[in-house]
């Protein structure tokens, strides 16, 4: 066990927020140790969320986190890259690495398409001040992928007054991450920014001065941006030993398969003990706060992470949120009406919310994930009422819906049918109809 009092030598390979966030969080729990942050890139860390949005538009904005090397006591080794590691020795192009504990924080890379032509992609900074000095008026920009990243980066092409088509070879832009029915309610926001969207149309390859798409047809384009996702940045580390699915898999408290050795942030597929399964998210708060648990127990703690995951987006002059997990969902219910400009979808499994997606709603996406984190049944009446605060649909203790004839779960629990004053409809109650007050 690393303690304190060992000294040591941690070794952080990747130098995004993850890899930053993780000396950070060393040096303020009080490890006086040696720490050796690696970086392929040749800038100091940077937040990436601004590269798709103000970075695209305005020249002013400095993504950089400021990071004060010489202040932390961290030997920061930036443009060089780990390649492979062994037990107690991480390798890069330029040396060899001791390490008593390591840390891997390599993020992920974006996916290319086939064929010759040039394809352009937004990851890094260097990426982005390219895109910035192309998108100009008039420019034919094709963007392939209407997700996350495609989605902004046509709001700020457009807004730049380029000549946007965005392709989606599923049925709405969003498909993947949030499922066609919920998506499939942005696709008016491209039109309305003047932003052409095809979607079920795949891609076959990138060509010079355009795209061929899959079963014939071609579209012309003078720069083609591919934003079709990412994958873990876990090449270089087959063949090490490290168990690899989807990424670095790492247990409920970030510890890789070969002791001594963690992961973080994009790269790590972490056992979830909420959602019952291993995840990988991209999401800058995982970034922002899973170091936290993984500094803990590179010290010799035994800290587990275990969020309700949060990710935000900024498209077409909205704020989009989305909190949770939502692949084991049953139900979606709307929460206000998609075409006004503010509305929430909330997902549950039996009578729990599970995820909620909030455009331009920020109390919901709150209340909501508060909420997510108590798995309280709800009632699903009051959630999908816009005017009822999401927090105020959670069902009192006395008042637990129930579907007449289901066996309650608390063999305790003798049903009695009435209606509950909270909520206004048929209840699961004790064996006391004058029950206690209830506890909210
Ligand atoms: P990264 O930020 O990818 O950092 C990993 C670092 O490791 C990189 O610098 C990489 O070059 C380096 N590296 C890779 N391989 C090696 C190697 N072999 N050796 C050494 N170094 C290596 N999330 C949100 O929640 N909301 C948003 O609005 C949002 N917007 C985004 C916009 C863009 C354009 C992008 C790209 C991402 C966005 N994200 C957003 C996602 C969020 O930024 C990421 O989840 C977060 O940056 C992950 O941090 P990380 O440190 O794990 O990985």
């Amino acid at each position: 066990m690393l303690t304190m009092a060992d000294g040591g030598r941690v070794v952080v390979a990747g130098a995004g927020l993850a890899g930053l966030r993780t000396v950070t969080e060393l040096r303020e729990r009080g490890f006086t140790g040696q720490i050796t942050l690696i970086g392929a890139e040749t800038w100091p860390p940077y937040d990436r969320p601004p590269l798709s949005k103000k970075v695209l538009t305005d020249e002013e904005v400095d993504p950089s986190l400021k990071a004060d090397f010489a202040a932390l006591d961290v030997d920061f080794r930036p443009a060089e890259a780990a390649t492979g590691m062994d037990a107690g020795t991480l390798a890069t192009g330029r040396g060899k690495y001791p390490y008593d504990r390591l840390v891997l924080a390599t993020g992920a890379r974006p996916v290319a398409l086939p064929g010759p032509g040039r394809q352009r992609f937004l990851r890094d900074y260097d990426d982005a001040l390219a895109l910035r000095a192309l998108l100009k008026p008039g420019l034919r920009l094709t963007i392939v992928g209407a997700g996350w990243i495609g989605a902004e980066l046509a709001t700020a092409a457009a807004a730049r007054g380029g000549r946007v088509t965005v392709l989606e070879a599923g049925p709405a832009p969003l498909t993947s991450a949030v499922g066609a029915p919920v998506g499939a309610q942005t696709s008016r926001w491209y039109a309305a920014a003047g932003v052409r969207l095809r979607t079920g149309t795949s891609v076959d390859s990138v060509q010079p001065g355009g795209l061929a798409l899959t079963g014939g047809g071609w579209i012309d384009a003078d720069e083609i941006i591919t934003a079709v996702g990412v994958r873990p940045a876990t090449g270089w580390l087959e063949g090490s030993g490290l168990c690899l699915e989807n990424g670095v898999a790492v247990d409920s408290g970030l510890r890789a398969s070969v002791p001594g050795v963690y992961a973080v942030g994009d790269c790590a597929a972490f056992e979830s003990r909420r959602f019952g399964r291993r995840l990988r998210f991209e999401h800058w708060d995982v970034a922002l706060h899973a170091p936290e648990v993984v500094a803990a127990n590179v010290l010799g703690g035994d800290e587990v992470y275990d969020p309700v995951p949060y990710f935000w987006s900024e498209q077409f002059g909205r704020m989009v949120q989305y909190a949770g997990y939502h692949g084991d969902a049953e139900q979606l219910v709307w929460r206000g009406d998609p075409a006004e400009p503010s509305w929430a979808a909330c997902w549950l499994a039996v009578d729990r919310l599970v995820a909620v997606l909030t455009v331009d709603r920020p109390r919901d996406l709150l209340q909501g994930r508060r909420l997510i984190a108590s798995a309280s049944p709800v009632d699903v009446g009051r959630l999908a009422d816009p005017a009822v605060p999401v927090k105020d649909a959670v069902l009192s203790e006395r008042c637990r819906l129930h579907a007449p004839g289901q066996r309650p779960r608390n063999p305790r629990l003798t049903l009695v049918f009435g209606e509950c004053p909270d909520v206004g409809h048929w209840i699961r109650g004790t064996d006391r109809p004058q029950n206690r007050r209830s506890r909210r």
